[in-house]
């Protein structure tokens, strides 16, 4: 894995080669590469199938920040604010090269502002004990400006600056992905699970690409889609399965670094509707959100509503001097959470309902997990571990084993708010150098010169990464799609060209391009 290129066939091989699999993982998000790797870890034989491409799902679509939540520790939740905490230095300790440690910028235009949310981010600090990033300060008005140089003055009574963390979600999915099979995994994407190998009413394996793979466990980590394989738990004439999902969208604007200057990032902890807004230098640009809006169906690629959008432009002009209007958003992205309800049908577990995430072990043994967030996806790959074992479906094994694990290519890594370049990589630029291409840029940042997509990155894409279509490399090894749509559509040409050369196949440019034009229009 680790230098020597990929080969599919013989991936395929070990899957065909191997009568019976420890554990099955079905889905590659955060949850599913978290899982792979730690099982692959403990010396689990281990097979992961992603339908579409690792993080294709909510995990590229996340706000990017490791933190500790800090609206659970006003709800009283020390427990879940301490793990999430614990956590974020996890990563930050693993993957140094794709996170990074964020400060950020409360503004108060309220005489009692900073001193309420100062006193609870000043607890955040004692929970984080010795993992604090840095302590919480109180801040005049004319530092809070210093610092958020955008921010509106008018009114301003000063500010609270915290520390949280900053993470490139999808490549971390990739490393976890490439990290699990470096221990041992096989991991596949653009391999749909389609159905169930069921025997007297226990789950016994799975059927992916018209070949049944058998395992002693299969976990569902298929996120908001967790229904869909659930259903296919059941005997032909059965009923089918209450869902337990019900899913609510949250949209991201992506604009200029222009618009939010400086290293900081803006939390809004209160915006008209109660929620919080953020804006967050990434990768050269600035991400602002996010929505909770309720959708009636799940999608792979759900659509912002106008008034979201609306919303989130709205509320960042109450906060930013010079706001940014319709014209200026470069990409436009929507995640789905799933709200979990869980039913009768999967023995529903109340330890489990009292985290953010849920672990439901169904009477065939099929084990499925939903929700909880990014930061954490360690500890719940642990907790779906621990339940498997209890339950019989695997054998005793000591966890712990990921908690100080660093991934590949791990090297300290630089501020994530810089465009993106090879220092993403890690100790594996070293490999990427070495490929055709490594100084022939494909995209340059428009407003630093910088260049941030070369050919040799496509081909690091497809070689080491598992990348098949321009999509892969543009949506997720490469964050382009992302940071500006136009863009991404404008390179789409030449990334394709060198993805049809590497793979010998079609790369979906025409998909891409349509995506692209998704991202780039707003409703
Ligand atoms: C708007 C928003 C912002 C967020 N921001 C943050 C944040 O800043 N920090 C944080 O910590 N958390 C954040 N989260 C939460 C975090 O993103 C999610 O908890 C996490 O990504 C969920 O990962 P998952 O693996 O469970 O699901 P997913 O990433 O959706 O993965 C499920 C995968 O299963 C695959 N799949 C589905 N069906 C099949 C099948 N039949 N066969 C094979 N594969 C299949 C899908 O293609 C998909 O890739 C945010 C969530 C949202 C919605």
């Amino acid at each position: 894995m680790n230098g020597a290129p990929l080969d599919r066939a013989a991936l395929w091989a070990r899957i065909d080669a191997t009568p019976e699999w420890d554990l099955v993982v079905v889905g590659g998000g955060a949850t599913g590469c978290g899982l792979a790797l730690d099982a692959a870890a403990r010396g689990f034989s281990v097979a992961l199938f992603e339908a579409e491409d690792f993080a294709k799902g909510t995990s590229s679509r996340a706000t990017k920040l490791l933190h500790g939540g800090v609206r659970y520790l006003a709800q009283g939740d020390v427990g879940l604010v301490r793990e999430a905490l614990h956590e974020r230095t996890a990563v930050l300790h693993n993957a140094p090269h794709v996170s990074h440690r964020l400060p950020f910028v409360m503004p108060g235009y309220r005489w009692w502002e900073g001193g309420f949310y100062g006193m609870g981010l000043k607890a955040y600090d004692l929970l984080a004990g010795a993992r604090t990033l840095g302590a919480t300060e109180f801040l005049s008005a004319a530092r809070t400006r210093a610092l958020a140089p955008n921010v509106k003055p008018e009114g301003l009574t000063g500010g609270v600056k915290y520390w949280d963390a900053q993470f490139d979600d999808a490549r971390l999915a990739v490393l976890l992905a490439r990290s699990a099979a470096a221990a041992g995994a096989v991991v596949l994407n653009h391999a749909p699970v389609t159905a169930l190998i069921r025997d007297q009413g226990q789950v016994r394996g799975v059927v992916v690409a018209g070949r049944g793979v058998r395992a002693r466990c299969v976990v569902n980590a298929t996120g908001i889609w967790v229904d869909a394989l659930r259903d296919m738990d059941r005997a032909p004439d059965a009923p089918a399965k209450t869902p337990i999902v019900a899913p609510s969208q949250g949209v991201h604007l992506v604009v200029d670094r222009g618009f939010w200057p400086g290293e900081h990032a803006l939390l809004v902890p209160k915006t008209r509707d109660g929620r919080v807004l953020f804006a967050v230098p990434w990768l050269g640009k600035t991400i602002l959100g996010t929505t909770d809006t309720p959708r009636e169906a799940v999608a792979l690629e759900p659509r912002p509503l106008r008034a979201e959008v609306d919303f989130i432009l709205g509320e960042a002009a109450r906060y930013l001097e010079r706001a940014p209007r319709r014209a200026d958003v470069r990409s436009v992205w929507v995640g789905m959470r799933p709200l979990v309800k869980p039913s009768a049908e999967d023995g529903a577990d109340t330890k489990a309902l009292s985290r953010e995430h849920t672990v439901l072990v169904g009477r065939s043994g099929l084990v499925t997990v939903t929700g909880g967030k990014w930061t954490t996806y360690r500890a719940m790959a642990e907790d779906v571990l621990t339940r498997c074992m209890a339950r019989g479906l695997l054998p005793p094994r000591p966890g712990g084993v990921t908690d100080a694990l660093v991934l590949l290519g791990a090297a300290p890594g630089r501020s994530l708010g810089e465009p993106p370049g090879e220092h993403l990589y890690g100790t594996e630029a070293e490999t990427l150098h070495a490929l055709p291409g490594a100084t022939r840029w494909l995209a340059v940042d428009a407003e630093s010169g910088a260049g941030i997509l070369s050919e040799a990155m496509v081909r690091f894409a497809v070689r080491h990464e598992f990348a098949r279509c321009a999509e892969d490399v543009l949506a997720r090894r490469s964050r382009l799609l992302f940071l500006d749509a136009a863009q991404a559509a404008a390179v789409a040409p030449a990334v394709a060209a060198i993805v049809a050369e590497e793979t010998g196949r079609d790369p979906a440019l025409e998909a891409f391009t349509a995506l692209a034009a998704q991202y780039a229009r707003l409703p």
